[in-house]
Formats: C-alpha cells, structure tokens, sequence
C-alpha cells in the first residue's frame, strides 16, 4: 500500500486531516492537482475571519455572547427545513460546530499560533428580525496574518512530516477516480498533470503526462466547493434566487472546479444540498487578476448607498453588509433587474476611507504582514492603499464632485445609460435629511447609530453619519457590483465522524469527506445561510474529526 490514507486536496480541510493522522502515527499520501506553490488552497488566499463565540476579544469590546445566543442566531440563519433528510447531518453538525466554536476552537488554534485583532468584526448583520437571519453580535474575528495566518500551523506540520518521511506529497496529481473493491473505497486513480510553475492562484496546465494509481486503507476527500466552475454553479442555481446572472465574476481560483463531487458519487457518496450556495453581491473586477474573472468582494460598512441597475435604493434588508442572499434574491428575483447583472454603491470619499473592507489576504497587507503600524495608518480619513488602488486603477469605480457628474460616469460604464440624475438625487436627498438627529425614520440611518453604538464599528468601521450629498464628506464615488461566485453551502453527507454517506443512509466504507467538498461538514452545515467566518472553521472541524476518524479506522 502507498499510504495508510490518502487525503484529496491540499487545501485547508485536506491539511487539518493529514496533520490529525500524521499526530496518529499514520502514513499519509496527499494528493492535489496543482503545484506546491498551491499548498493550503482558498484559505491562504483569504480574509482569515473566523466565527468564535464568547472570547475574551468579544469581551474586552463590551460584547455578551454565549453558546445559547450563537446557536438560536445559527437555526434563524440555517432555516433547516429538510432535516428529515438532507438536512439530518447538516443539524447534527451545526449543534457541534456551534459547541466547538463557543469551547474548544480559540484554544486549540491559539496553541498552533494563531491570535486575532483586538476589534471583532460584525459581519450579516441580520434580516430585522429577532429570530431571522444574522449576528446579533459581532463574532467575525480576524486572524493576524489573515488566511496565511490560518494556513501557516497546518501547512508547517504538513512539510515537516513530508521531511520526516511520514508524508508524501502528490502535487500535478489529478483525481479522476476512487478504486473501490467489493464497495470499499482503497484508493484514488488520475491523472499526472504536466509540471507547471504556474503562481499561486493562477491557473495552471491541464495537460496530462501519463495515469496513476495510489492504494491505501482509507480516503478523504477534501476538494472544496464549485466556485471556480460557473457551469456547475448555474446547473445548481435554485429558483427561489432567480436566474443566475448572464455574467458572473469568479472569486475562487480555478482549481475550486467541483470535479470530485461526480467522482466520490461515482464510488457511492451521496450530496445533498446542492441547490445552497454562498455567493457575493458586492464584487468588483481585480484591476491585476490571479484568476480568470478574478473578483474581490468589498467588505462593506453599512453606509453606502445600494441602488440597483434603474438606480432605485435597495430595499430593508438589502443593505451593504446585512444579509448576502435577500440582496442576492432581490437583485436575481425582481422582474425589470433579472436581465442586468450588475448593481451600484454610491458613497462619499468619508464613508469609503472607513467603511470599505476588501476580502483576500492580498488586500490587507498590513495584517497579513502582522505590521500594526501599518494598520494604525487606517484609522484616518484617508482610504486604505488597497483601496485606494481600486478607486485609481478599477474598471469599476468612478470619481466626481457632483452627482450630475458622477452619474454621467456611472452610465458611461454600462452598455447603455440606464441611470436617471434626478431619481437618484431624490432619494440620496430624502436619505440626507435623515442624518440631520440622533434618531430617524430611515431604518438604514437607524442601523447605522446602532452600529456606532459597538465600539468597534465607531473606532473603525463605520464612518459617522452625514449627508452623502455634502460637498465637504466628498468627493462622491460611483461602484459598480458584480455577483461573484464563492462557497457551496452543500455537498457529500457525513456523519460526525467525516464518514460519507450512502443513499441509504450507511457509511460508505473507507470514504471520508470534508471541508467544502462536505458542505463544511454533513453535506450542509450552514443550511440556506452563514454567519460569516464560518467557513475555514467548519474546514477545521470537519477536517479534523475525518483525521482522527480515519487514524482510528485504519490498522
Ligand atoms: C478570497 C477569499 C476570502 C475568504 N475569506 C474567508 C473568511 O474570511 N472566512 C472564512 O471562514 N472563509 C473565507 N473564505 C472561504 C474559505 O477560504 C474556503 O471555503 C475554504 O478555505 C475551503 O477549503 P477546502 O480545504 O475545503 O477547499 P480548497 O481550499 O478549495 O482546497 C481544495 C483543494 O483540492 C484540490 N482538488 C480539487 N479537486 C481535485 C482533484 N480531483 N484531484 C486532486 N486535487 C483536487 C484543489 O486543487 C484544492 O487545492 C474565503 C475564500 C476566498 C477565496
């Protein structure tokens, strides 16, 4: 035998569970299609924002959590509704997941070296309502070193093992199969993939040099989600989100391909859930792409103006930063919008300094490089350097003192002119008279003085309240969105144990999933909606319980 397991896909999931059985004593093959610049998949590449509950970080910012608050925010979110069947593992998962992030989690990874930021980020700020979609507090803490922060334990242990002997990479290595024998899963068949020295992200060679074939006892299949593959993602496009957008951006490399979903049904796995799906509204074009339509979503504040492609204000709760999918639903479900892709943030220079966060290790230098001078310097009015070169260099933003001006510009980056000056002045003034008290009629104005009132948001995050229109928060700025595709929230069912699941129900023996490729664990973690750096946690967890799984499994 090759290995005792074979784990596919060395991204953050595939290195938690190779670490797990190497720890175990167990000999570990780890196969991934791309070069070894690759190692650690998406969560290098992204923001390092993990969900933890109830920290000492939370507390220091005056916020209260607790196990109970995260798990009634996590079902409102979820909205479980197949839990007699799709949805059985997906619950199962989320009650532990929920546990560990409240327990365990901050310790185990402080122990591998991770720290996070003083301020909690508040991300899906919620749909309005007690027991909907949504944070009620902030959770989203940031990892210093971002996602290479996240990487770096796993990835470090990978390498040392692989020196040591008690790992072997198979990098350019492409899995097209699993080799079952009297339906047990032994061992994953492929393709050797011409060596490319392709960078980080980019996309690399798919020429094949010749076949291989690798045995062990056990496999785990950690090959993350279908972002990279719009195909996929508009064959799983569920009605109740329209249609999918004629043109979408991509905010995963292209090896994010869904391929070995297909393959791991072909050897038995069920997936479930696959209609679910996590993706952005607010992503615009990288002016220096890595990836093929490479986007990078704007983490925003809750200021900005959201108009639509006819220049109306988006509607409660489509509000930048509160809840991904209504905005989505809204944008792909509305009759006179479903044949534009593309909505608008108007914003002044004020709100963007403060308020526009952009996700990507890439674009957050300062914390990916651990330097805090550097990120002292962003709490100024001036915008961060990365965001300052999007307002320099982005096909998508557009710069004016005026709003006649700015919406002249906006229409020249549409195929025709599909804003009107005065609809837009008018609402951008009823909004502006709003600001004028403490208190308003605007629910968007009223989130904004109920985010100021968490310190973070005030230090930070949100820009004080002020009228878009006032020459002096200006000049105004135009951003054009694009939908970019990112997370599936479905995939193989599991168990607790990472063990894949049959039709039936049964443990497909010898076959274990996990990460994205499991729907961040039981086919379904999220259920319909996340609450936000849940994502690398559930590839953790997940990737976890499948190592120790495994290394008890096997002889
Ligand atoms: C820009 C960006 C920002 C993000 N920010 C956050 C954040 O702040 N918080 C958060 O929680 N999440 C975030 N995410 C999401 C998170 O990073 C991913 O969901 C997670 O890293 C997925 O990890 P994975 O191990 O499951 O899959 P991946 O990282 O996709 O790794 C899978 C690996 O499997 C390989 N593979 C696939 N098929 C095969 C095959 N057939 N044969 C061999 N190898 C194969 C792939 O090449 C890849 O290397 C972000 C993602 C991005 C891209």
């Amino acid at each position: 035998m090759d290995a005792d397991v074979i784990v596919v896909g060395a991204g953050l999931a595939g290195l938690v569970a190779a670490g797990e059985l190497v720890a175990a004593g167990k000999r570990v093959a780890v196969v991934e299609q791309e070069n070894a610049a690759n190692l650690g998949g998406q969560a290098w590449w992204s923001f390092g924002g993990l969900f933890l509950v109830d920290t000492p970080e939370q507390r220091r910012m005056g916020i209260r959590d607790s196990a109970d608050l995260a798990w009634s925010d996590w079902q409102g979110s979820a909205a479980f509704d197949r839990l007699d069947d799709e949805d059985s593992w997906g619950e199962k998962w989320a009650r532990a997941y929920v546990e560990f992030a409240a327990g365990e989690k901050r310790a185990w990874l402080k122990d591998k070296g991770m720290g996070w930021l003083a301020l909690v980020g508040w991300a899906e700020r919620g749909d309005g309502r007690a027991d909907g979609h949504g944070n009620s507090v902030p959770r989203f803490h940031i990892t210093w070193g971002t996602g290479t922060g996240v990487v770096k334990p796993f990835v470090d242990a990978a390498l040392q093992a692989a020196e040591a002997g008690r790992l072997t990479f198979y990098h350019r290595h492409r899995v097209t199969g699993l080799v079952t024998d009297g339906g047990v899963v032994t061992g994953v068949r492929g393709d050797v993939l011409a060596s490319d020295e392709a960078p980080r992200g980019a996309p690399s060679s798919r020429e094949v040099a010749r076949e291989f074939e690798l045995t062990a006892q056990a496999v785990i299949v950690t090959s993350g989600g279908i972002g990279g593959n719009h195909d996929m993602v508009r064959e799983w496009w569920p009605e109740r989100l329209g249609t999918a957008p004629k043109q979408m951006m991509t905010g995963v490399p292209a090896y994010v391909d869904g391929a070995m979903i297909a393959v791991s049904e072909a050897a038995g796995a069920r997936t479930v859930n696959r209609d679910r799906m996590w993706h952005y509204t607010e992503g615009i074009a990288n002016y220096a792409p890595v990836w093929p339509q490479h986007a990078i979503r704007i983490l925003p504040g809750p200021s900005a103006m959201w108009f639509d492609a006819l220049g109306r204000r988006l509607p409660m709760p489509c509000w930048p930063g509160f809840d991904t999918l209504s905005t989505l639903r809204h944008l792909r479900t509305t009759p006179d919008l479903q044949q534009h892709d593309h909505s608008w943030f108007i914003v002044t220079k004020k709100i963007i300094a403060k308020e526009f966060g952009l996700s990507g290790s890439e674009q957050n230098p300062d914390i990916t490089d651990r330097d805090l001078r550097a990120l002292a310097s962003r709490v100024t009015s001036a915008p961060p350097a990365p965001v300052q070169a999007f307002i320099d260099k982005g096909p998508d933003f557009v710069v004016a003192e005026g709003l006649r001006e700015l919406v002249g510009k906006m229409n020249r980056l549409t195929d025709e002119p599909l804003l009107e000056h005065d609809l837009i002045e008018r609402q951008l003034i009823a909004r502006d008279r709003e600001v004028a008290n403490k208190y308003a009629k605007d629910a968007q104005i009223t989130a904004i003085h109920g985010a100021r009132r968490y310190r973070g948001d005030r230090i930070a995050r949100v820009a004080a309240p002020h009228r878009i229109l006032d020459p002096g928060a200006g000049p105004l700025i135009g951003v054009k969105l694009h939908i970019l595709t990112r997370k599936s929230l479905g995939g193989i069912q599991t168990d607790l144990s990472s063990r894949a699941l049959n039709g039936r129900g049964e443990p497909v023996p010898g076959l274990y999933a996990a990460g994205e490729a499991a729907g961040f664990g039981g086919g379904g973690v999220h259920g319909y909606n996340s609450l936000e750096g849940t994502f690398l946690g559930g590839c953790i967890f997940s990737g976890r319980a499948a190592g120790r799984a495994a290394a008890a499994a096997v002889q």
